[in-house]
């Protein structure tokens, strides 16, 4: 599987697919998996990967949130300690999300060697700053609805990274299935984030890591700009500059459909 970044405690491997990222974090304590995803033969090199360097720590298994795509591995990890928000146990449309999974092997004529389920959750985040400490390793996380109802953000703080889930990435603009209200106070957060987390790698969803800063900034205000500037376009019925979005973002071919359920969603809100 690509490596897109490694250092002494991070491997972020990169799917053949939507660019999707799998984090394993190492530490003296345990081991953290995060949303391990997409094909049969990267799951199947997740697993031996896991195998070969957990040697007797505790495996963790991390959901930054609930779309079929970041929970789609689960099965292969039994026994894993799992984590994640307490709206994600919450979710009403779990057996569509199981649905989305088996369409897509369907689709794509695929097997896997492990079981499809909605993932069972041991450690359950539920409020803003809440921590885990496992040995001398520590995770801080915030709840980051918006996207979807039950994102996490997750800051681990002895390696000095944060995996924001399907926010902040360099090649999708907001994706907004939930509200856009909450989108934007979860983007609010990083603010808070980066003055009281010491944060040298930002990881996303989708896309490439960042370690610069002004990088995890720059996309935080292109996200704002995006969400306020669709909104005010709707509110005023003046057209939205979709030329401009395309040039930064390379796939319009599937991405037009999530803009445009954006637009959808936006109207709903301002009863348009
Ligand atoms: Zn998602």
């Amino acid at each position: 599987m690509k490596i897109q970044f490694r250092n002494e405690y991070i491997t972020v491997f990169e799917s053949q697919l939507f660019r999707t990222t799998t984090t394993v974090v190492q530490t003296d304590d345990l081991v953290l998996l995060v949303d391990p995803n997409w094909l049969p033969t990267e799951i199947d090199f997740l697993q031996n990967y896991i195998a070969k360097i957990l040697n007797n720590r505790t495996l963790y298994l991390l959901f930054t949130h609930s779309d079929y795509d970041h929970i789609i591995g689960y099965q292969a990890f039994k026994g894993a300690k799992t984590i994640a928000s307490d709206a994600f146990i919450k979710n009403k449309e779990k057996e569509a999300i199981l649905l989305q999974i088996n369409q897509f092997d369907h689709d794509f004529y695929l097997k896997r060697n492990y079981a499809i389920s909605y993932p069972e959750i041991d450690i359950l985040v539920k409020k803003d700053g809440q921590q885990l400490s496992i040995g001398k390793t520590k995770m801080t996380f915030y709840l980051a609805p918006g996207h979807n109802a039950d994102g996490i953000f997750t800051i681990i703080e002895n390696v000095n990274c944060w995996i924001a889930g399907d926010y902040l990435s360099n090649i999708e603009f907001p994706f907004i299935y939930y509200s856009s209200l909450s989108y934007e106070m979860t983007l609010d957060k990083a603010d808070y984030i980066l003055k009281n987390h010491k944060i040298e790698l930002l990881i996303s969803g989708h896309g490439d890591c960042t370690s610069q800063l002004d990088e995890i900034k720059k996309r935080r205000d292109e996200s704002i700009q995006y969400i306020q500037t669709l909104r005010k376009s709707i509110q005023t019925n003046k057209p939205f500059n979709e030329a401009t979005l395309w040039e930064k973002y390379a796939f319009p071919l599937l991405q037009k459909k999530y803009h445009q359920a954006n637009i959808d969603l936006i109207k709903k809100e301002l009863g348009k």
